[in-house]
């Protein structure tokens, strides 16, 4: 086995077991391997093993990479700002980082006149970090909603979010906010949380995909 062939297997493993243990079917829960910083030689060859989709963190490094490989699809998972909305937009599958109304109308905007579909995911960031990973707080997820406002160009895909490590409470919040909101929208949405030195956590909160850097590629 390769080193990342082996490092796959660890993390499947790793998914495997928090599932058994909060009674999860393994296949519901998404590896979405995180690329930022990796070189193209090495996506590849995680796409000879089956990936097809990967997460960058900056838009200037992610739309080179789809440039240079049309065959891999890419998802945006760092913050965008609205000067590279037009460029996110034409070459990621979907914007995982829709954190404030005016972003989500310039993305309509753009989306329309790219006449495209992109999947979208509200960050939300209900413990007040203000950090410069950006979301938005519940109430600020629900401004997002409206300014999205069902476009069928922008559909939302679930709620996106980097809990504080270690913090239950953290998770659990997120469970809660996706609950409530699939109640008033009367359909699922999806969770994404959990990273390399978190994911059992965000498992046993529901998430239904992680999001791995360091223990699917190796440090970077
Ligand atoms: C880098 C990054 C990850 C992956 O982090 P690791 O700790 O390397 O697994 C996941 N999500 C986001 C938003 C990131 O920026």
């Amino acid at each position: 086995m390769t080193p990342l062939a082996e490092r796959i297997h660890k993390l499947r493993t790793r998914i495997g077991k928090a599932c058994e243990a909060h009674g999860r079917d393994a296949g519901r829960v998404e590896l979405l391997p995180v690329s930022k910083r990796q070189p193209l030689a090495l996506i590849q060859e995680a796409a000879a093993l089956g990936f097809g989709r990967f997460g960058e963190n900056y838009v200037q490094e992610g739309v080179q990479k789809a440039l240079e490989a049309p065959s891999l699809g890419f998802v945006l998972i760092g913050p965008l700002q609205r000067n590279k909305a037009r460029h996110a937009l034409a070459s990621f599958q979907e914007i995982m980082t829709v954190d404030r109304p005016e972003l989500a109308e310039r993305l309509r905007h753009l989306a329309a006149e790219l006449e495209v579909v992109r999947g979208v995911w509200i960050q939300v960031d209900l413990w007040d970090e203000a950090t410069k990973q950006g979301g938005c707080t519940a109430s600020g997820a629900e401004a997002v909603f409206r300014a999205l406002d069902s476009d069928p160009r922008l559909p939302v895909q679930g709620f996106m979010a980097i809990p504080p490590p270690e913090d239950a409470q953290a998770f659990q919040a997120m469970a809660v906010l996706r609950e409530d909101w699939q109640q008033r929208l009367g359909r699922p949405l999806r969770l994404s949380m959990g990273m390399s030195g978190d994911l059992e956590e965000a498992i046993a909160a529901g998430s239904d995909q992680v999001r791995i850097g360091t223990a699917f590629f190796g440090s970077r």
